[in-house]
């Protein structure tokens, strides 16, 4: 397969398709069905799987998964020979020219300088004793004292910061809450606040502000415009919504904050300085480091683990420069502020004591709808009680700032859904601003009280502290450096919220698919604009209704990332609003994909047509319903051969498996030039004991190839890592399946909380399980059907990086249960102690340690892409395609939540249990690898190997299969591919995404964001015939050919560009380093 460069878009793009044609094997080529082994093979698998002592034998072999991964092998070994022997001469003719494409790579060694390999660290974040004394009036701390005088030389200066909460989603639907309240929180906004200058006021989520925008008219606009300008309103980070931290992506954290930025950059020309996360249920370094790296100053988060913050309020270290581990200098720190007590809510903002604090809260005035729990209520502020009221409120004051190493306090005034109508506006501010008033004149109490915007409290605190406004720390600030992470959370007793890292997984799943489509949509869209742009000729390409798609897709993804989406903890009416989004995102961009691919694929592009009722391309997965597990749809195959487009979004060249259904076994794949390739029959299943007559599945290796250093070394039929699966993991590797109860105790588990009835239950089938064995030149796998599970484990025979994981499906069905949790535990004899790593947002790994001060299940931590055990010789990587919660409970065990079906609420607020579970797949890769030489590795952060860090992209990234709809002879889609070569391994190109027009109507402008990150890897694994196709190159990346050169760095969000220009095409990035570029497409 020579892959086509003639239509070469710009220097160093990703997009590569190749084309594959499905041929029906008359008679007439003499094929004998019953020599075919291939066919030989799916017949006798077949007969396995009825037969009843082959079951129970197998049924022994399952109790010991190596010995399945050794019967694949032994397997393959022996197709391997029997393919030698050869067969029928059809056979012979696939075998011979079909060899080389199933091993079309020699080993080879892979150059990475070691310099790449320097990355440093900083401490990471110390844990505690654990105790949960009782502190009085700050139950989770401990009795504040101050002395009169402390004031004296320089005075309390007290921010008090209003702002509204506002879920987009979560006991309503995101649209219902508008209707019912964000649009009459803003609509009074702009009424109270234009009635004081000195009112001040907070917004956030950009979701629903942009949709409030565009109901509203110019004049309202106007009147924001001002409100902005005079620093009444502060938009405060500036995301489409505040994200959860734990289950998130990197990739979809920063699309949304993207689309944020954009949407204030064009109708606001705001640029936020400060971000603002007072409810993700913990968080994460990842996210400080994207506000930095956007170009923000200053951050604000709340939930943390009550012992953290009474540790960090004992040491007047609420406020830190958050540094990232890899961080070698300083060029990662913001400046972030922990609230120190138990919510965001008044009660729990304007000091230490809830009862006292409530009564600052002048919504809960009686007469009102809420009151305070602590039953005494707010007072109206008079001339009569003012004095009072005043002293009792600077006392809390007071005895907050005593937790902060400044005399400038912050005090939130806000809750959920606050501020809806013009009363409490009137309430909140006018009582405030007597109070404030009342302070501020009488110099003997020596407080300076007012309302301010977030990034006033930071201006302030800055200026007080000595530090400049643009966001460094000079060497003056007196706030320490900290780096690490905040999970697990706990907000009171044991009540850790790791529950959530897994609930509803179905949909944690279906986002990672809407990610990856998503990507591979913006990338081709960009792709295609530039290619048509090279072409000169108007085309009717749909460059504007895709771009709708694009974008709304975008706001959906978006969405999803809310801390009660994506956390799985919405009602189940908003999780479905939540699914249906998704679910016609996905559909959407899968049209976006087609109608960009075909006309990429065209030789002649005068011959495009635009037909979305008539594509040429349709994508081989259909998803019939948002709660519904997609299926493959099925090519017929008749005497005219049928064309399969298969597109690539990955930047580096690949070697994987396709893997189609058709109408018959009689079948032969040749490439675009017309050679032959090896292709695997295999059954497909419509019951657990039956197989399809009518529909086959044919597999096959598809190759994207770009130049690649090669050795010529002679090529090995063996597959070697099979072969390290049988020295490095006999008899050592165990999959089971284990059962978690809920606690009998009053507080059980729910959507956010996981409270077990103590350690796991083995999984015990009520019926013998079913297993099939599939083997073939292509693949092998072993299918276990339990009662909740279908259990898959394949093994890919390619020397490639498919070649080197075990790949682990789980179909999880645990709707008749009530109360139960399943896990999959993997068990090794990794000597790992009590280490392990999990990933944070699939962007850097953060160390864990599993405690046994802790409970159970304070020791789970959220996975987003992997999770690895290691002992001084090897490491035992579990890679994952959704994000769930995981745990290192036994040395060399790795355990992860699949799904949890749970009766009652928790006590969060959410009031249901979670009941909807649907029929869940779940996918992971299993990797072993050996260290170059034995480490014993105790810093405080680590990497992954590259090999991990290219399967989890291929694990996140599949290949997407396209059949076409007409005769290929008629039209003939031809390879594409932009590439000159592949990335370095090190650099991923996290997007390249088409900017919106300023224009009304918000087209396509002609620039895109191009965003790549240098990941940071471990050295000490080999890279020596791992698959990897490519190399690193410290960093540096030559992006552009000579007439490409129009690409300016800009800030992550595209808020602020560069003052240096980089040397020519050349571009380079720091380990670690996430980069932004605006280019010129075309
Ligand atoms: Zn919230």
């Amino acid at each position: 397969m020579k892959i086509s460069r003639q239509f070469t878009v710009f220097g160093s793009a990703i997009f590569c398709v190749v084309v594959f044609s499905l041929y029906l094997m008359l008679d007439h080529l003499q094929l004998d069905r019953i020599k075919n082994p291939i066919n030989e093979e799916r017949l006798q698998n077949g007969q396995l799987v009825i037969l009843q002592d082959k079951i129970d034998h197998l049924e022994r072999l399952l109790a010991e998964n190596n010995k399945i991964i050794a019967n694949i092998r032994d397997s393959v070994t022996n197709l391997r020979k029997s393919v030698n022997n050869d067969k029928g001469p059809l056979e012979a003719k696939n075998l011979s020219q079909g060899l080389v494409d199933l091993l079309p790579f020699a080993p080879i060694w892979v150059l990475i300088p070691s310099e790449d390999c320097q990355f440093s660290m900083l401490d990471v974040y110390d844990m505690l004793s654990f105790d949960n004394p009782d502190g009085g009036v700050w139950k989770q701390g401990f009795d504040i004292s101050y002395e009169e005088n402390e004031w004296d030389q320089e005075p309390l200066q007290v921010v008090v910061v209003p702002h509204s909460h506002n879920d987009p989603g979560w006991l309503k639907t995101f649209d219902d809450y508008y209707r019912d309240q964000t649009q009459h929180i803003l609509n009074n906004m702009v009424v109270k606040l234009h009635e004081d200058e000195r009112r001040k006021m907070i917004w956030s989520e950009i979701s629903y502000f942009s949709k409030w925008w565009n109901n509203i008219d110019i004049q309202k606009k106007d009147a924001v415009k001002k409100l902005i300008e005079r620093g009444q309103l502060e938009m405060a980070t500036g995301g489409w919504v505040m994200p959860d931290e734990a289950n998130t992506h990197y990739f979809a954290l920063i699309d949304q904050l993207l689309e944020g930025h954009q949407w204030l950059e064009r109708n606001l020309g705001v640029k936020p300085k400060t971000a603002w996360a007072v409810d993700p249920f913990g968080h994460s370094p990842t996210q400080a480091y994207l506000f930095k790296q956007a170009g923000l100053s200053n951050m604000l988060i709340q939930r943390v683990h009550y012992s953290i913050k009474k540790h960090f309020a004992t040491q007047k270290t609420l406020e830190f420069f958050w540094r990232q581990n890899w961080d070698q200098e300083s060029s990662t720190d913001i400046l972030c502020h922990m609230m120190p007590f138990y919510s965001y809510d008044v009660p729990h903002t304007c000091g230490p004591d809830p009862k006292i604090c409530c009564q600052f809260d002048f919504k809960r005035l009686p007469g009102g709808r809420i009151s305070c729990p602590w039953r005494i209520p707010p007072q109206v502020i008079t001339s009569d009680n003012v004095q009072q009221r005043a002293h009792m409120l600077l006392d809390q004051y007071r005895k907050k700032s005593k937790l902060f190493m400044s005399k400038v306090v912050l005090a939130p005034l806000g809750d959920d859904f606050r501020y809806t109508d013009a009363q409490e506006w009137d309430q909140q501010f006018n009582n405030y601003q007597k109070l404030f008033d009342y302070m501020n004149s009488h110099p003997e109490l020596n407080v300076q009280a007012q309302f301010g915007t977030i990034s006033d409290y930071f201006e302030i605190l800055r200026k007080v502290t000595g530090m400049d406004q643009a966001g460094m720390n000079k060497g003056v600030s007196p706030f320490p450096v900290l780096s690490g992470d905040f999970f697990t959370y706990a907000d009171r007793d044991d009540h850790y919220w790791s529950g959530y890292f897994t609930s509803r997984p179905f949909y944690k799943r279906m986002d990672r698919m809407l990610e990856s489509h998503l990507r591979a949509a913006e990338i081709l869209y960009s792709l295609t604009l530039a290619n048509i742009k090279m072409f000169g000729k108007p085309s009717n390409y749909p460059a504007v209704e895709n771009y709708k798609l694009l974008t709304e897709a975008r706001r959906n993804l978006g969405l999803f990332q809310h801390h009660d989406a994506i956390t799985g903890t919405g009602k189940d009416w908003v999780v479905v609003d939540y699914g249906t989004r998704l679910f016609h995102s996905i559909l959407n961009l899968k049209r976006v994909i087609v109608s960009s691919a075909h006309w990429l694929v065209l030789d002649d592009k005068n011959i495009y047509t635009y037909d979305p009722a008539k594509p040429l391309l349709q994508i081989d997965e259909v998803q019939p319903a948002q709660d519904v597990l997609p299926h493959k749809t099925v090519i017929k195959i008749s005497a005219t051969p049928r064309s399969v487009v298969v597109y690539n979004p990955i930047e580096q060249a690949r070697s994987s498996v396709i893997s189609i259904y058709v109408t018959t076994p009689h079948i032969r794949v040749l490439t675009a030039q017309g050679r032959p390739v090896i292709a695997q029959i295999t059954a497909v299943w419509e019951h657990f004991t039956q197989a399809s007559t009518e529909v086959f599945q044919v597999s096959f290796v598809a190759h994207f190839r770009v130049a690649i250093p090669q050795e010529t070394v002679p090529v090995s039929v063996e597959n070697p890592h099979l072969q390290l699966f049988e020295n490095g993991l006999k008899h050592s590797i165990k999959v089971d399946f284990v059962w978690y109860g809920t606690t009998s105790n009053k507080d059980k588990s729910g959507a956010y909380l996981f409270l077990p009835d103590g350690e796991a239950k083995k999984y015990s089938p009520s019926r013998p399980p079913v297993i099939r064995v599939t083997k073939g030149p292509v693949f092998s796998e072993v299918t276990t059907t339990f009662t909740h599970i279908t259990h898959t484990l394949r093994l890919y025979n390619i020397q490639g990086v498919d070649g080197q994981a075990v790949e682990i499906c789980n179909t999880v069905d645990i709707r008749g249960e009530f109360n139960q949790e399943i896990a999959m535990r993997i068990t090794s004899d990794i000597n790992s102690m009590n280490r392990f790593f999990t990933d944070l947002n699939g962007f850097q790994v953060q160390p864990r340690r599993t405690m046994s001060k802790l409970p159970l299940q304070a020791n789970f931590y959220p996975m987003t892409s992997m999770a690895y055990l290691e002992d001084s010789n090897r490491r035992l990587t579990l890679l994952t395609a959704q994000s769930l919660g995981a745990a290192s409970l036994k040395s060399g065990q790795l355990e992860v939540i699949m799904d949890r079906r749970l009766n009652q609420d928790d006590n969060r607020g959410l009031g249901q249990g979670v009941l909807d579970n649907k029929i869940t797949a779940n996918s992971f890769r299993l990797l072993l690898e050996p260290r170059n030489s034995a480490q014993e590795n105790n810093a405080p952060f680590s990497y992954p190997s590259l090999l991990s860090h290219i399967s989890c992209t291929y694990l996140n990234h599949p290949l997407i299969q396209m059949a076409t709809s007409v005769d290929p002879a008629l039209l003939t889609p031809v390879p594409h591919s932009p590439l000159t070569s592949s990335f370095p391994c090190d650099i991923h190109l996290v997007n390249l995404r088409t900017i919106q027009s300023q224009e009304e109507g918000g087209g396509p402008s002609e620039q895109a964001a191009l965003i790549l990150h240098r990941k940071g890897f471990d050295c000490g694994f080999s890279s020596r015939n791992t698959g990897l196709l490519c190399s690193t190159t410290r960093g540096k990346v030559i992006l552009f050919r000579q007439s490409y050169n129009t690409f300016t760095p800009v800030s992550l969000s595209l808020m602020y560009e560069s003052s240096s220009t980089p040397k020519h095409q050349e571009i380079s990035l720091k380990p670690m380093e996430i980069c932004t570029y605006r280019i010129q497409l075309g």
